[in-house]
């Protein structure tokens, strides 16, 4: 029976991560759940799972979740209640969305236990300290995010990394696929939440709009398995059956294809190297069924090119390009700034970038704060 804390246990991936682990209660016991407001739906939660530590975010809301639990269950608050949940367990889904989720996926590696990865905005900000972190005993990420859950899957293959010749990570290309520069600069916050085969929380959902999502799942990949960006590529796939492919030297590519449902990359981080009979991924082959593949449109989708750009300049560059797109889809979704000036805002945010070194929390945390603040004047100046 393994342990698993799930944090971010309210959003997304975090309810889904809830219907894998009632569908295998004999692998599985829930031993810390995590939120930052949904007082409502994470104390039915605790109802259901019986963990023993309950995180809330918000300090403000740690009396109606203490006096909501049930009996024998802690609540603490906080990033040191993250921390406390990220070294109870054999397993942590880290479900935070955002640079927030940083304190999780430090604490769980750090503590020599398997992460079960879907929150990218730690790997990608944080990539110095996590690669470090990554070499305690023990520590080990397993991907949630399907495009990378597919590489790892292909890579089994091999016992030979060198012979990898390049990742082609698949996108469906979002809402906004096909579109004008002209046509996006109408772009509505419903047109932009309106994303054609994933359902996924707002922010997400926002960078799978402009791209930047795929931008950073290059730096993602890159991280987590140590390709050099020249040899990872982004291929359009509308139907996103395809959840990624890998390319061998010899020629010869092979594929992860499912129905696209994030509980089957939940299941398979949890249970690796077992693979655990769920009903959420298989295809009906009987059915006649078409499947295309294109190049992105990197000129009207920029953000693709922004990323690129970081991760290769590294150092804390994908640290900037993630608070700034954090502050600029926050913007969007409340109104103050249109969806072309995403782009705007990282591109504008990195051009004052400047190096600085990466080998501390604290210095993470300084570089993500620096960038944010500068992306927030951008976004400032852009909406007056
Ligand atoms: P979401 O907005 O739906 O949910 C986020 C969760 O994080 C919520 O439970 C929220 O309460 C919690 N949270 C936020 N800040 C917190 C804090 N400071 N302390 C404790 N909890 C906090 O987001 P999501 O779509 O589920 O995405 C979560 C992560 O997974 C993101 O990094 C996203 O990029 C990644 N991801 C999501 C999907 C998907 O299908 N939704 C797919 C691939 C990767
Ligand atoms: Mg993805």
């Amino acid at each position: 029976m393994r342990s698993v804390s799930l944090l971010g246990s309210t959003g997304s991936i975090g309810t889904q991560a809830v219907d894998v682990l009632q569908g295998a209660p004999e692998r599985f016991r829930v031993t810390a759940l995590a939120a930052q407001s949904s007082v409502e739906l994470l104390l039915a939660q605790a109802a259901l799972l019986h963990p023993a530590l309950v995180v809330i975010g918000d300090p403000s809301l740690y009396a109606v979740v203490r006096d909501g639990v049930p009996a024998g269950t802690e609540v603490m608050v906080g990033n040191e209640g993250l921390v406390a949940a990220a070294t109870c367990a054999d397993v942590v889904l880290n479900a935070v969305v955002g640079f927030a989720g940083l304190p999780v996926t430090m604490a769980t590696l750090e503590a020599g236990r398997r992460l079960a990865l879907a929150n990218k905005e730690s790997l990608i900000a944080g990539a110095p300290i996590v690669q470090k972190a990554r070499r305690t005993p023990g520590a080990e990420i397993v991907p949630v995010d399907s495009e990378h859950c597919a590489v790892h899957q292909c890579l089994a293959a091999t016992a030979d990394p060198t012979t990898v010749a390049r990742l082609l990570l698949t996108a469906s290309g979002g809402p906004f696929r096909g579109w004008s520069t002209d046509q996006l600069d109408k772009v509505t916050i419903a047109d932009a939440l309106a994303h054609p085969t994933w359902s996924m929380g707002p922010k997400i959902t926002i960078d799978s709009s402009t791209l930047m999502n795929k931008g950073l799942e290059v730096i993602e990949a890159h991280e987590l398995f140590g390709i050099s960006y020249d040899c990872i590529d982004i291929v359009v796939h509308p139907q996103s059956i395809v959840h990624s492919m890998v390319e061998w030297r010899d020629g010869s590519t092979l594929a992860q294809l499912s129905q696209p449902d994030m509980r089957l990359p939940i299941g398979y981080a949890l249970g690796w190297p077992d693979r655990f009979a769920a009903p959420f991924g298989s295809l009906d082959w009987s059915r006649p069924s078409t499947l295309t593949f294109e190049p992105p449109d990197r000129t009207v989708f920029r953000c693709i090119d922004l990323a690129y750009q970081a991760g290769i300049s590294a150092g804390s560059a994908p640290a900037w390009l993630s608070a700034a797109n954090e502050v600029a889809v926050d913007a969007f979704l409340a109104g103050r700034l249109p969806w072309h000036g995403i782009a705007d805002v990282v591109a504008e945010t990195l051009d004052g970038w400047r190096d600085e070194p990466m080998d501390q929390v604290e210095s993470v945390l300084a570089a993500d704060e620096e960038a944010r603040a500068i992306a927030r004047g951008v976004a400032a100046r852009r909406t007056g």
